[in-house]
């Protein structure tokens, strides 16, 4: 019997044809919307149930999704409270209509680069059905006592009928005609791919289809194994972010991982997030292995919303420098319907951005003090967040600070005040200063490496691509303290102490050293000085200026140019630093010119050799000439 025919729309334009043309590219949300529709009323269910107001056993409330190929509908079925009547009129016909409009105009005044923003975080609701579908129906029953079914019928265009129909089952039935430009979404294949997207941790068993389980029958030789079609369970209803800390095991975080990235190594470790003031939010970040593919390791957040799958593009909810961490974060309370440059300022955003801060510091250093060892062998691993988050975030290298960690060439950690302490009496240059000798690549370092520790001086490693920004940071955070690179200078000159050697060479001589070196280096690109070192220092030695070579180094980080300076064209300027004191130097000076022309060369090559410069035709020219010696 048809209970009414009518137009839903009283006011303004007919949105029909705009959900169908304005939101063309988002068309597969219809699903996460209905199913979530069918998982709040499945809910509502229960919790009535749990208050005694639904009467008897509510039964199996799996909700289930089913093809009709031939019929060419989708359904989404649940079996939830169902609606009346009148609450179709009220829901469908009022609420979700007008809600429907509204995210349409908001939609329309949206910019462009907000539209997919807008639409993959603030649903269209029931009415996004209209997206695939020419023509929905719903056939709902309500839980209360003596409800009639009633189905609800409406083909796109603003007129719809309401009829009483037998329906057995409480709950709802959503029906889509799926029209030609969608059929996609009548392939098993594709809405198995949504579900999994969208619906992977819903709260309610969500159906799709039956798969194949084997059970054996029978003992001892009689046993055999049986084949049985069982429903096919797309989601998990219990994950391990909605379960609490205490209830779980390593090996649950570890399974859950597995599920979230089946094909990644198992994480270093993970932090369970828990907050339900001044906002809510759980979930779990996992720090992975990032290995040599760091930027791969981008993007893998995933963001829900009472465990609905909202988007896997958390930028702004998430701070910059956590965003190589893994996980899944659950918060209804991040406003998802504004546009990202408004969620960056959001107050809310801004707190939860805090709070998984604080939380990452905090566990980090939990981590180190229980058990430093272990601390240690990760650090290979995370410090490229540690010194991120460092770098761009004051709160967190203030807690950082007491974990992060330097390594030194020999393999040995240390904290910044550790190592202070460890270097004060050897490294403190005639100003008071501590100076921090570093490496960036331990082989093209080596020489330099050994020289400083045959001086006593200890080297640390600072290799990754961060630290050059690091250092500045450090320089300007640690009280009296300055980093050189190994090669920046002569060992007298990298730690400058009070006691300098004499030089054995008078100022006329030292004067005839260098003019014999500048004329027979023809590159630009080398200034050479004369030093008097001790006599155990190399007789000539080539050093990469720092402040030079940090500029050049900044430039390549931040993509070639140099910016506004141009840092990133100056070519490299190196000195050749000839030490006046070595007795090589004296034979030199009192050679044959051809012998002097030989000498120099083979020195200045063994200089270029030892910063790994050698290449090419000179090298083989020096491999020549080193055999010619050697006869
Ligand atoms: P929202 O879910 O955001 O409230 P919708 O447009 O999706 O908006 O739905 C509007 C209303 O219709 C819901 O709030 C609910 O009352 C009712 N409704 C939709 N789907 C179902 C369903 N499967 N079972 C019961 N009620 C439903």
């Amino acid at each position: 019997m048809t209970l009414e025919t009518g137009h839903i729309q009283v006011q303004t334009e007919n949105i029909f044809p705009i959900i169908k043309k304005f939101l063309y590219s988002d068309h597969e949300i219809f699903l996460r919307e209905l199913v979530s529709n069918a998982t709040d009323a499945t809910q509502k269910l229960k919790k009535l149930s749990a208050l005694g107001e639904v009467k008897g056993e509510i039964g199996n409330i799996n909700i289930e999704i089913t093809i009709d190929e031939t019929a060419k509908t989708l359904t989404v079925s649940d079996k939830g409270i169902g609606m009346t009547a009148d609450e179709v009129k009220k829901y469908i016909n009022q609420i979700a209509f007008s809600s429907a409009t509204e995210f349409l105009d908001k939609f329309k005044k949206a910019d462009a680069g907000d539209k997919t923003n807008i639409i993959g975080h603030f649903g269209l609701g029931f009415y996004s059905a209209f997206m695939v579908a020419d023509h929905v129906e719903i056939v709902t029953k309500s839980y209360k006592d003596g409800a009639q079914a009633v189905k609800w019928s409406c083909d796109g265009s603003p007129s719809y009928t309401i009829e009483e129909v037998e329906k057995e089952e409480r709950g709802t039935d959503i029906i889509l005609y799926i029209n030609e430009e969608n059929k996609e979404y009548l392939e098993q294949h594709r809405v198995q791919t949504l579900l999994d997207k969208y619906c992977k941790f819903l709260p309610v068993p969500i159906q799709f289809g039956t798969t194949d389980q084997t059970n054996t029958v029978g003992e001892g030789e009689d046993a055999k194994d049986e084949t049985i079609q069982v429903p096919n369970i797309i989601n998990n209803t219990n994950p391990a972010w909605t379960r609490q800390p205490s209830e779980l095991k390593d090996e649950d975080y570890q399974d859950f991982y597995r599920e979230l990235y089946p094909f990644s190594e198992p994480p270093l470790f993970w932090i369970h997030l828990n907050v339900d003031f001044p906002f809510t939010l759980t979930g779990i970040l996992y720090f992975p292995k990032v290995g040599n593919n760091f930027e791969m390791q981008r993007n893998k957040i995933q963001l829900y919303s009472n465990q609905v799958f909202v988007t896997d593009a958390v930028e702004n909810i998430v701070p910059e420098f956590l965003m190589h961490m893994h996980g899944v974060i659950d918060s209804p309370d991040i406003p998802l319907n504004v546009s990202r440059s408004y969620l960056q300022g959001d107050p809310n955003v801004k707190k939860i951005n805090a709070h998984i801060t604080k939380k990452v510091a905090d566990k980090l250093q939990e981590l180190f003090n229980s058990s430093r060892e272990d601390f240690e062998t990760k650090w290979d691993q995370i410090e490229l967040f540690v010194k991120f988050g460092m770098i761009s975030d004051e709160k967190f290298y203030d807690r950082a600070k007491n974990f992060a960690l330097l390594k030194n060439t020999e393999g040995k950690h240390f904290t910044f005040e550790e190592y202070t302490e460890h270097i004060k009496a050897n490294q403190t240059d005639k100003n008071g200063q501590a100076v921090v000798l570093y490496a960036t690549n331990a082989d093209d370092q080596d020489a330099f490496i050994q020289a400083a520790k045959g001086r006593g001086y200890d080297v640390v490693l600072l290799t990754n691509m961060l630290d050059n920004h690091f250092i500045n940071q450090l320089e300007g955070k640690l009280e009296k303290t300055s980093f050189k690179r190994v090669d920046a200078d002569t060992l007298n000159n990298l730690i400058e102490k009070d006691e300098t050697p004499e030089s054995v060479l008078s100022k006329e001589d030292e004067d005839k050293v260098r003019n014999i070196f500048t004329d027979s280096i023809s590159d630009a690109h080398v200034s050479v000085v004369t030093k008097a070192l001790s006599p155990e220092e190399q007789p000539v030695l080539i050093t990469k200026p720092e402040w030079m070579r940090r500029m050049k180094d900044m430039a390549a980080v931040s993509g070639g140019g140099g910016g506004a300076f141009g840092f990133g064209n100056l070519p490299e300027q190196l000195n050749l630093v000839v030490n006046t004191n070595h007795p090589l130097i004296t034979k030199l000076l009192s050679a044959e010119a051809a012998e002097q022309t030989r000498l120099t060369t083979q020195l200045y090559d063994l200089a270029l050799l030892s910063q790994n410069l050698l290449r090419g035709q000179k090298l083989t020219e020096f491999i020549k000439r080193s055999v010619g010696l050697m006869n």
